[in-house]
């Protein structure tokens, strides 16, 4: 008896099936495809019990004769291409021929279809892939297919249906990306017999957002573009930095125009929000990329969900860019639009500068500390310092901050176009402003404000001469880690010395770091050593650098729980518009929380 044993036909279809039909949505997505093939311009999805009981998908396309509609079922039935080399060329979804007669072979299957031409319509039902009936029917044009009791003849594969949530957000996934492919499309979706989504024909991609999204999303869009010169373009939407996920379900990309899923294509959408989204968080984002067809295969999975470009770097560079673009346009926009920040609205008045007199958790340090030599000489005690730097001498610098200080002055007179309301909780700094209010979270901002800071003004920084040197004690192992980069201390103001096998003297600090206690950070800075090592010398610097700015700023920014005076809080905000990335702190949490007039008008029911 010879061991090989060849299944029967209709066998072996039904194992085919489950390359093209694993889940209720595998078939949602090939019957939609279907319809849009068929030219259709409104198609109704309906499904009961997340589809596992009942599939139907209704359009208005052009629909089949009778001949058609019994042979749509057979193995390889298409009306698409006739010869494989028409693979290249296709642009429509079906080419295979064998989504019908797989999904027919694993359920049972009524279709009413009618062409334009025809006096009426025509009802096929299907059993275990085999016709068991047909008839004329009165029938509108187009078609409409139902598929019913999924995998009912397959039960190992009806096991691993998951539950009836899961199917369904699979089902929405699909349906939220048919629905932003075809704006000019009128899909609606049923379940169990629930009209959960109406979405009539649209012009623009935001009004098709909308539709779906919450308004939390849909109001904070960015529109996104761009171009390159080998024929590949880039566009659609992303949320800004006021929103985001905790998964990728709200990224969808599109090449020519097929929801694709490619790991590399959303990873080049989050590199574009470097520094702007927290770590672990997600955007949403509505990406179509066109390319011409020679630079992409897009047929390379049964389901063709996936994707191979010609050359992906090139397209992720480009959509890493155009994201990073939309993100820049917007921080721009927001200090120079009216929409903004600082609003154009003019005003010669002062704003109110009352200082509330001094506490004892009252602020005193960075930023503020430059202009703030009085108390900084009151804690230091002036014959005991000597500011250091290597452009100019204390005096001159001392000049130049009063200078400074003086056209700050001047434009709080003139310029500011928000008025700050007062301090929440000794951590919020309250603002408002004409199209809405602003909560600041003060340690974030001046965070950015100060990482900003010591980036642009890296290797020259003012330091101070301690009057008493502070000593440091690390482990010997961690000092030999140490040795060879102490230059990295030097470089950012910190001026050490090696003393015995253990111990680090500090002699000098910036003056921003004055009043902070530095063995945290010597530790941190051995544990990034040890971390970054293995990167090459110019890599290691650059990751080295940005993580002691960073760690710097944390220190030395004010803390939640300090009190500000309101000049603090007008100086923290003027310099919070002008530093690049303001909208997050260096580590990623957003620096201020924006309710414009609109969402605090709906709030409390004055607006609809
Ligand atoms: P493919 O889409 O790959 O050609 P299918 O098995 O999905 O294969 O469909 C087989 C054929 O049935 C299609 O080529 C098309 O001619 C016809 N067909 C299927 N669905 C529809 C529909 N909704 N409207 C009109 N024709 C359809
Ligand atoms: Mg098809």
């Amino acid at each position: 008896m010879p061991k090989i044993k060849v299944l029967p036909q209709h066998e072996a279809c039904k194992i085919a099936a489950g390359e093209v039909v694993e889940r209720p949505a595998n078939v949602v997505k090939e019957l939609v495809e279907n319809s849009l093939d068929a030219g259709a311009t409104f198609i109704e999805i309906y499904l009961a019990k997340s589809g596992k009981d009942l599939i139907r998908v209704v359009d208005n396309g052009c629909g089949m004769s009778a001949e058609d509609s019994k042979l749509c079922f057979a193995h390889h039935a298409t009306s698409k291409i006739s010869t494989v080399e028409d693979l290249d060329t296709i642009n429509s979804f079906g080419f295979r021929g064998e989504a019908l007669s797989s999904i027919s072979s694993v359920s049972k299957v009524t279709l009413v279809t009618m062409e334009k031409e025809s006096q009426s319509g025509v009802q096929t039902m299907l059993e275990d892939g085999k016709v068991i009936l047909q008839e004329d029917i009165a029938s509108d044009i187009g078609t409409d297919i139902k598929i019913e009791n999924l995998f009912y003849n397959l039960p190992a594969r009806q096991k691993f249906l998951k539950k009836d949530e899961t199917e369904w957000r699979q089902v929405m996934q699909l349906f939220h990306a048919f629905v932003f492919d075809y704006e000019r499309v009128h899909f609606k979706l049923f379940s169990d017999d629930r009209l959960i989504y109406n979405c009539p024909p649209v012009q623009k991609l935001s009004e098709r957002l909308a539709q779906l999204w919450d308004s939390n999303i849909s109001e904070n869009l960015l529109e996104v573009s761009g171009k390159d010169e080998h024929g590949v373009e880039v566009r659609g939407v992303i949320s800004n930095h006021q929103v985001f996920r905790y998964n990728r379900a709200n990224m969808f990309c599109f090449v020519n125009s097929r929801l694709v899923k490619n790991y590399e294509l959303s990873r080049a959408i989050l590199k574009g929000y470097t520094n702007v989204l927290p770590n672990g968080k997600y955007p949403a984002a509505v990406i179509f990329i066109d390319l011409p067809n020679d630079l992409v295969d897009i047929n390379v999975h049964p389901r063709k969900e996936e994707v191979t470009f010609l050359n992906p770097r090139r397209v992720e560079n480009l959509l890493t860019n155009a994201v990073k673009q939309a993100m820049e346009k917007n921080l721009s926009s927001h200090i120079s639009n009216p929409e903004s920040f600082n609003q154009q609205h003019q005003t010669n008045q002062a704003m109110p500068f009352e200082s509330p007199s001094s506490t004892p958790k009252k602020f005193k340090g960075a930023r503020f500390s430059d202009y703030d030599f009085d108390s900084f000489i009151d804690q230091v005690g002036f014959s005991d310092l000597e500011a250091n730097t290597p452009s100019s001498s204390a005096k001159n610098e001392q000049q130049e901050n009063v200078i400074e200080f003086e056209q700050e002055e001047q434009k709080s007179f003139v310029e500011r176009n928000f008025e700050v309301i007062g301090q929440f909780n000794q951590t919020y700094i309250l603002v408002s402003k004409k199209e809405g209010l602003l909560l600041v979270d003060q340690h974030a901002a001046h965070e950015r404000v100060l990482y900003e800071m010591f980036k642009n003004r890296f290797e020259q920084v003012v330091t101070v001469n301690l009057m008493f040197p502070a000593t440091i004690r690390i482990s010997e192992s961690d000092l030999e880690t140490l040795k060879p980069h102490i230059d990295v201390l030097k470089n950012h103001g910190i001026t050490a010395e090696i003393f015995g096998k253990d111990q680090i003297i500090i002699q000098s600090t910036p003056t921003y770091l004055k009043q902070v206690k530095l063995d945290g950070l010597i530790n941190q800075l051995v544990a990034w050593i040890n971390e970054y090592q293995s990167l090459d010398l110019d890599q290691f610097k650059k990751e080295i650098n940005e993580k002691m700015h960073a760690q710097m700023a944390c220190k030395a920014a004010v803390k939640a729980g300090d009190i500000l005076s309101n000049e603090q809080m007008y100086e923290l905000l003027d310099d919070l518009e002008k530093s690049s990335n303001h909208m997050t702190c260096p580590h990623g949490r957003p620096t201020f929380w924006h309710f414009s007039i609109n969402e605090i008008e709906k709030k409390f029911k004055r607006k609809l």
